[in-house]
């Protein structure tokens, strides 16, 4: 069966081998086969007159079928049909030829029991396992061992060292990780190192953080760089539709784990098994329940001491903490956050590596425009970058491309052939003005750097960016309550100059709603309630969901403050937007005309009428 294991061969070569392996056994064992197939065939009464003619020499009964043969130097073979004729054995006697009923006697009952019966088994069962294991290849799974047993066994790939080839070089920022990661690397090849001092090696760690921001990246460059075996699952792997064989995965999975170690086996996305067990909803609950099971059950079996380590990644921490980290599991939580100004800037320049750069370049400017942006995030705005360079037939990157490509992938393309009728956009041009007159006229605001009315595919009209100088970790109290008057600053501008609202303000409505609502339930800055928690976030990294926790009354009691707080900050952006109607005029006209204005533009035109003001007060 050697040679059925040789992939890669087309079909028809397997057809010819057996082909050719029929032929031969047919040459060999049944040469009378073979021979009789060159019969000539003729009728009785030709038979009977050769018989008389005394040419034949030997004949074979075999039924009513009879072959024999001429008495020439080669003899012929000939067959013809008898009916019955009951003078035969008397003219055969006659004419003194041999005959005898012949057929399969010369062939040895044994060889012929086998070939009836075990060689056509045998060819199946052959054939079996050919197709298993090319199904196996195909579905990417480890085709060591016997074929058939792998059926239900779990699809980890296995990585070495070569396949990847991602280290952590390829990470960027996220240094607290990569230092955990690497002890776990360095554990795997020096286990005397630390089992002299008597530490032992992390059971599992727990790569947690925001989508995006690179568990999966690391992981990998772990896999690059660990030098040993390395598993690979997605937990949405484990939960499939066929009941246990979720739970069988795992289990396999780690007996692969146990032979291979020292070995890393990596669960991407653990929280689609490891979900808090919620109310259960459909029968695929139970499915996941036992998979979950198998993996708590495998974590605690086996000996850490051998070298299985366990990397798993999730963005859902949260559903996670009752059933991995309280027990132990994992006793290492690893954070991946999203990255800091430094880390955005080190990303962008990975990232930028691949692509061919102007000499404008200014990383920091960029990552200071993208805060809040993830790995991913970053990684796509160079991507952008490039493609609107080669849109433009230019061979290289600009800064303006990067400028343009973090709006791109915060706020979605420009939407060039949506034209607004010049009322809207006019209302669009005071609008943003609005908020950016806010901003400005408060203290503690982050200065604004843009102020565009072109619309985006995302929906938004205009747009406002604002950017902190440096990067911002706490916010306190007056910079919120600011930062609301500034999202209710372009309805009042609306309202100031049109008399009429629109529903160009709904994203801010949105946003201003939730500022409040997080700084009285979350933040504990409301006189009222003081440092109370009145809300838990479920998720805080998938953002949303998060629940009240307070009686009713209390509930009615933070709605009705939140509308004060919104409506407060409405009251003081109006106000400032009445003193200053004049430089509203002058600054929406001059967005009106040029559709995109900067940062600098709106600081001179905002100084500028300042001097004017104060000579006309002279
Ligand atoms: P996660 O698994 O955390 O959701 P991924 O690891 O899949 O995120 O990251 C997606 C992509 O984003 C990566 O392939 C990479 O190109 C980019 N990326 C994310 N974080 C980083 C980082 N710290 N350094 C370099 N690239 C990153
Ligand atoms: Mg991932
Ligand atoms: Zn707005």
């Amino acid at each position: 069966m050697k040679k059925v294991e040789k992939p890669k061969k087309p079909l028809i070569f397997y057809y010819l081998i057996a082909l050719i392996i029929l032929v031969l056994l047919n040459t060999f064992l049944f040469p009378n086969i073979l021979g009789k197939n060159k019969v000539k065939e003729v009728d009785y009464g030709t038979f009977l007159t050769m018989v008389e003619g005394k040419e034949v020499s030997k004949v074979e009964l075999n039924g009513d079928t009879i072959y024999f043969t001429d008495n020439s130097e080669e003899p012929k073979y000939y067959e013809t049909t008898t009916f019955d004729d009951p003078n035969l054995v008397n003219r055969l006697e006659d004419a003194g030829c041999e005959f005898g009923r012949v057929a399969q006697q010369e062939m040895n009952p044994l060889l012929s029991f086998f070939l009836v019966w075990i060689l056509p088994l045998l060819i199946f069962w052959a054939l079996g396992q050919w197709l298993a294991k090319k199904m196996m290849a195909k579905m990417g799974g480890g085709a060591a061992g016997n074929p058939f047993m792998q059926f239900g066994k779990s699809n980890a790939k296995i990585y070495v060292e070569s396949t990847t080839g991602i280290t952590f070089q390829d990470v960027a920022g996220e240094d607290e990780a990569k230092e955990l990661l690497t002890e776990i690397v360095d554990f795997l090849h020096n286990p005397q190192k630390y089992t002299e001092i008597g530490a032992v090696c992390p059971k599992g760690a727990l790569l947690v953080g925001p989508p995006g921001t690179g568990k999966t990246l690391l992981a990998k460059a772990v896999a690059g760089e660990a030098n040993v075996p390395f598993f690979s699952i997605s937990g949405s792997e484990f939960v499939e539709m066929f009941v246990g064989m979720g739970a069988s995965k795992v289990r396999d999975l780690f007996k692969q784990a146990n032979e291979k170690a020292p070995c890393i086996v990596f669960i991407d996305e653990i929280d689609t098994i490891g979900k808090k067990r919620d109310n259960a909803g459909y029968g695929g609950n139970d499915e996941r329940e036992q998979t979950l099971n198998q993996l708590l059950t495998e974590m605690d079996g086996f000996d850490a001491s051998k070298g299985v380590v366990i990397l798993a990644a999730t963005n859902r921490p949260d559903s996670l903490i009752r059933h991995f980290s309280v027990r132990g599991r994992f006793d290492r939580r690893i954070p991946v956050e999203l990255p800091d100004l430094k880390g955005r800037e080190e990303i962008l320049k990975v990232h930028a590596k691949k692509v061919r750069l102007g000499d404008d370049i200014d990383f920091n400017a960029i990552a200071r425009a993208a805060s809040g942006a993830s790995g991913a995030e970053l990684a796509n705005m160079v991507n952008e970058a490039a493609l609107r360079a080669v849109r433009e037939n230019r061979k290289y990157v600009t800064q303006a491309d990067l400028e343009e490509s973090i709006e791109t992938v915060i706020a979605g393309y420009q939407k060039k052939n949506q034209v607004l009728s010049s009322k809207e956009k006019l209302i669009v041009s005071y609008h943003e003005i609005g908020h950016a007159l806010v901003a400005a006229l408060q203290t503690n605001s982050a200065p604004v750097t843009k102020i565009t009315i072109i619309p985006r595919t995302s929906g938004a009209l205009g747009y406002t960016m604002q950017v902190e100088s440096e990067e911002r970790n706490l916010m306190t109290q007056e910079e919120l309550i600011n930062k609301i008057a500034t999202l209710t600053g372009g309805r009042c501008a609306e309202k100031l100059i049109f008399n009429s609202i629109t529903t160009g303000a709904s994203n801010d409505i949105e946003q201003a709603t939730k500022l409040a609502r997080a700084m009285i339930t979350r933040y504990g800055m409301s006189d009222r309630f003081g440092m109370v928690a009145l809300e838990t976030q479920n998720n805080p990294y998938l953002g949303g969901d998060s629940s009240l926790s307070c009686s009713p009354q209390t509930a009615a009691d933070i709605d009705q403050m939140v509308v004060d707080t919104v409506k407060h900050g409405y009251d003081t952006a109006m106000e400032l937007l009445e003193k200053n109607q004049k430089k509203l005029h002058e600054l929406a006209k001059y967005l009106y005309e040029k559709e995109t204005i900067t940062g600098e533009e709106f600081m001179q035109i905002l100084t500028r009428t300042e001097t004017l003001e104060e000579a006309e007060g002279k």
